[in-house]
């Protein structure tokens, strides 16, 4: 669940490079001449490069369905009530999609960093909801489990994508 997370950079110079000058590897072969890397490397690391640095304008991408599964926790803890973890629980609603792509824009960045946080302090804790919610919160992340690593690297992820935000004023997509 969830195919890509992705931050755009905002770079002055944010022009793609390669399409102009290496359209394809072997243009890029040709013209770089012996320092070519391999056709892996290209695509990689070379293909769709921007001239500021960052490959096809992206500052940061990462896999979300870690980030989902949280979203579904959330909405299975407090499903009778709309008030807890709104940010997390519009991401496990697809109804808020489009076209399969969901942003969560800049202004809403720092109310996830909020419910970011508030799981931080669960996870740790630090902080308990209460009897019957901490359990079903557990039961939900326990039956769905998480496939990198646990609840505290995808919440490290979080704050990654957020820091990402608050560099470069852009809001976060997520596509399905
Ligand atoms: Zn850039």
């Amino acid at each position: 669940m969830g195919k890509w997370c992705k931050v755009f950079c905002s770079c002055e110079n944010r022009r793609p490079i390669s399409a102009g000058k290496w359209p394809d590897y072997d243009s890029y072969r040709r013209n770089v001449g012996a320092p070519a890397k391999t056709r892996e490397f290209w695509e990689n690391h070379v293909k769709d490069l921007y001239e500021c640095g960052h490959r096809a304008g992206i500052f940061h991408e990462t896999w979300p369905g870690d980030i989902l599964r949280i979203g579904f926790a959330l909405e299975r803890t407090f499903k009778g009530s709309n008030i807890q973890f709104p940010i997390f629980r519009k991401l496990a609603d697809f109804s808020y999609y489009d076209d399969e792509v969901l942003e969560i824009a800049f202004e809403e960045v720092q109310d996830w960093a909020v419910e970011v946080g508030h799981l931080k302090d669960i996870d740790a804790g630090r902080q308990f909801f209460q009897y019957h919610e901490q359990k079903r919160f557990l039961d939900s992340l326990n039956e769905d489990p998480f496939l990198y690593g646990d609840l505290s690297a995808a919440l490290q992820e979080c704050e990654r994508l957020i820091d990402t935000c608050r560099r470069t004023g852009n809001g976060i997509l997520f596509s399905l």
